[in-house]
């Protein structure tokens, strides 16, 4: 198996910069913030957020590839949305799944509790039970530069289901300080309008 924090050393240099990348909670969140400082950034999806609103970000630019990494236990408590993702098949969207087997959160020297996977559940065959053609298990770094290389270059959707340590005993050093999640929300949205000519957020001065 391979940690947490190669995958996502390998996936910041292969990722481009309008690619929105949407992470969960916890170590996905506060290790990419470290590796990768950019306004196409939403950090700090909640449980079972990730997938499904990298879903609607999807499905509302259709033109922009996304990139949601996503884990286990955040996934397992939203799992119907695999199905909607296969029916509504956003061909721009690609789930990278750090499934390590528990419930981890951030900076612990211990893994947390188990969760399906660690047992029995297996989230490439859900995903692809779901309709998800395009779904795979890799549990090493040349395997994961290989799909993420073959996901930014084709339709999707893709699920690309990654075996990690269960503990991250690496990680990058913390030389800057991540968004919190009401700062991000406006900051990524902000990136949004400018990028795609859109308005989301109101004037703040009432009458729309
Ligand atoms: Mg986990």
């Amino acid at each position: 198996m391979v940690t947490r924090y190669t995958l996502l050393q390998e996936l910041s240099a292969m990722v481009p910069d309008d690619v929105l990348v949407l992470t969960s909670i916890g170590n996905n969140s506060g290790f990419w913030g470290q590796l990768k400082d950019r306004e196409a950034n939403l950090f700090h999806l909640t449980m079972g957020m990730c997938s499904s609103t990298a879903l609607g970000l999807s499905l509302a630019l259709p033109n922009r590839k996304i990139v949601a990494v996503d884990s286990d236990g955040n996934l397992t408590l939203s799992l119907g949305v695999l199905g909607t993702i296969a029916n509504e098949a956003p061909k721009n969207l690609t789930i990278v799944l750090m499934d390590n087997q528990n419930y981890l959160g951030s900076n612990k020297h211990a893994p947390g509790m188990p969760t399906a996977t660690a047992g029995k559940m297996n989230l490439e065959a859900v995903a692809k039970g779901c309709g998800i053609e395009s779904a795979c298990t890799i549990e090493d770094a040349a395997a994961f530069r290989a799909r993420i290389q073959a996901a930014l270059a084709s339709n999707g959707p893709h699920f690309i289901r990654a075996r990690v340590e269960p503990l991250d005993t690496d990680g990058p050093k913390k030389s800057k300080r991540v968004p919190d999640p009401r700062e991000n929300k406006y900051q990524f949205a902000g990136y949004i309008q400018k990028t795609e000519g859109v308005e989301i957020l109101g004037s703040g001065l009432g009458g729309g």
